[in-house]
């Protein structure tokens, strides 16, 4: 895509800290990394999240991020990770190149601050929710 700076990454018109380079994938260092090796790893097709990822390349995808997140582990001494992705604005995507961040965790000081609030008595029951999904 014209206007996608991950594209432009991957056809190396912008620099990035490259972590690992293959086919199909690449990875390269956060510019504003949450901690010390956050990570982000991309697919080199194009595609805008990762509900429009085909199947095949998201199993592979992942285990490359498993891979990955244990080097990064392994070789900078963090004690576990986060690995999430962002699908859609609503969830905080704002690179609409569908990725996965590789987050090395040191410490619940380090820097990246997941938070989940106990909303269990907000709007829908868990039988609501159960009708509606199931
Ligand atoms: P998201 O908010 O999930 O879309 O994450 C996009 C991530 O890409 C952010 O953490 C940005 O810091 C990162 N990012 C944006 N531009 C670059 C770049 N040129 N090189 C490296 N990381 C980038
Ligand atoms: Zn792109």
């Amino acid at each position: 895509m014209n206007n996608c700076i991950f594209c432009k990454i991957i056809n190396k018109e912008i620099p990035s800290n490259i972590v690992y380079e293959d086919d199909k994938f690449l990875a390269f260092l956060d510019i504003a990394k949450a901690t010390n090796g956050h990570t982000i790893l991309i697919p080199k097709k194009h595609v805008k999240n990762v509900l429009e990822c085909d199947d095949e390349t998201l199993g592979e995808m992942m285990i490359i991020a498993k891979k990955i997140a244990t080097n990064l582990i392994t070789k900078l001494g963090a004690e576990g990770c986060n690995i999430l992705t962002n699908c859609n604005e609503v969830a905080g995507q704002t690179c609409f190149h569908f990725h996965i961040h590789i987050i090395p965790r040191y410490n619940d000081l380090d820097g990246f601050e997941p938070h989940f609030t106990d909303n269990k008595n907000k709007e829908l029951s868990v039988d609501e929710i159960l009708n509606k999904i199931r």
